[in-house]
């Protein structure tokens, strides 16, 4: 998939929209989730314009993903995630149902956040 200048993420690193910023460096922007699932619920996003972390991985500089991964722990470190643990999850695709298509990572916390996934029958 290509990448969508609109997409609202984008909107956000430019500006035209606003949010709740947490963290931010030269790699990374970190921000409240508008519809959090979790006392704590934070998505850390690269600057650069990657669609999924399967574009990321093959796409970006080392300097890219090293720094990316480094905001994602000083978010959480930020957020005072660190003791009480938390999670990290990034939807990649159809099957993960990705709503947005920029990279972003989820940090869930505050809580505790039960089971990874709902166990399916069969
Ligand atoms: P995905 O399903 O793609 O992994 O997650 C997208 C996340 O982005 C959702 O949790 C959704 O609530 C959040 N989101 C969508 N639009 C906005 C927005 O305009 N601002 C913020 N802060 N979060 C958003």
């Amino acid at each position: 998939m290509s990448y969508d200048d609109n997409n609202v993420f984008a909107r956000i690193l430019r500006g035209e929209l606003p949010c709740r910023k947490v963290y931010e460096d030269d790699h990374a922007l970190a921000f409240h989730d508008i519809n959090p699932l979790a006392p704590v619920h934070v998505l850390v996003i690269p600057k650069g314009r990657y669609v999924d972390m399967s574009d990321f991985t093959e796409n970006a500089s080392d300097a890219e993903i090293a720094g990316f991964f480094r905001a994602v722990g000083r978010t959480a470190e930020r957020l005072g995630l660190k003791e009480g643990g938390y999670r990290v999850l990034s939807n990649c695709g159809r099957d993960a149902n990705q709503e947005v298509p920029h990279l972003h990572v989820h940090i869930f916390g505050g809580a505790n956040l039960g089971p990874m996934l709902r166990r399916r029958d069969g």
